[in-house]
């Protein structure tokens, strides 16, 4: 399963004026290099899915997004690397017809996805027992992998971002969509660490869902960086993260990533972490959703996300 995996994933040191003004050490784990599509996350989340998936002895994964998902992307093109037929369910009936435009849906239909594109109403109810009923009768007997892909097995996944090298960390940051990545770092991470987590969305109900897959309690929500809420950008942003890029040579994704960095950046400068502290933050992936974002910023006339 998923054999293109073979070496460690880097941790890369970030070298920053701020940084060495506190004596604050900054690294980068890499988990975008896993894959340009499969990429952070979404790999470690799908992982022990589709191999339930096959012991199940299913050959179809269904999966739901919007039309920007990294999970989408990811899930079109697992199922490609690893033999199985793919359904995308899609929030916005608009969409259809206009794959070729976006980004995200045309690489998942080169992949081979199907989609099955359904109304904003549609898709709040997208987990009741009639709604799976319906579509089970109108595909085939499919394993489901719930939205954003987080459930036990993804949390799974996602404990084995950490190795025994990274306890050298005070801090580990992640960006935090539904909470399943999280979860699955405070597993892994040692009591003695302090994870933080930097919600992309705005809302109230991460705590509860991070609670029930977690086995500790050294994590912390930092809710001052979501922009606006989910996938929402200001000038502000998008010129952080060029400065970044041009500054370390990372390249951080608008929706996740660049937020988390913003925030870890700007905690720094407000003196919250102590000098001498060693911050480990998780490049979480998510690049494919640039191009997608770009056309957006094009149009509302904001500069574009240097790729
Ligand atoms: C999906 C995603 C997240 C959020 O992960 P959750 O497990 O849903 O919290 C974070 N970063 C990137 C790049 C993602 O694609």
């Amino acid at each position: 399963m998923f054999d293109f995996l073979t070496e460690e994933i880097p941790n890369q040191e970030i070298e920053l004026p701020a940084l060495a003004q506190r004596n604050i050490r900054l690294s980068v784990k890499r988990e975008d290099r896993i894959h340009p599509y499969i990429s952070g996350n979404k790999y470690r989340k799908l992982k022990y899915n589709l191999l339930e998936a096959r012991k199940l002895g299913k050959d179809h994964l269904l999966s739901f997004g919007g039309a920007y998902s990294n999970h989408i992307a990811a899930v079109a093109a697992a199922g490609k690397e690893e033999g199985f037929r793919t359904t995308g369910v899609i929030r916005g009936e608009e969409l259809e017809g206009k794959i070729e435009e976006n980004p995200t849906l045309s690489y998942a239909a080169s992949c081979g996805m199907k989609f099955k594109f359904i109304s904003r109403t549609a898709y709040r109810d997208k987990t009741s027992d009639k709604f799976l009923q319906a579509l089970r009768a109108e595909t085939d007997d499919f394993f489901l992998i719930p939205e954003g892909g987080t459930n036990e097995l993804a949390v799974k996944g996602c404990e084995e971002i950490l190795t025994e090298k990274d306890a050298q960390f005070n801090y580990i940051c992640s960006s935090i969509g539904t909470g399943g990545t999280i979860a699955g770092l405070i597993n892994c991470s040692k009591l003695s660490q302090q994870v933080l987590g930097f919600p992309a969305l705005k809302g109230s109900f991460l705590q509860e869902d991070i609670r029930k897959f977690a086995s500790k309690d050294n994590w912390k929500l930092i809710d001052s960086y979501h922009f606006g809420g989910y996938a929402k950008v200001n000038t502000d942003l998008v010129q952080f993260m060029n400065d970044f890029k041009t500054a370390t040579g990372i390249l951080l994704d608008p929706v996740y990533t660049g937020k988390m960095m913003y925030g870890i950046l700007d905690l720094v400068k407000e003196g919250y972490f102590k000098e001498g502290s060693r911050i480990l933050a998780i490049h979480t992936g998510g690049i494919q959703g640039i191009p997608g974002m770009n056309s957006q910023l094009v149009k509302r006339g904001l500069p574009i996300i240097e790729i």
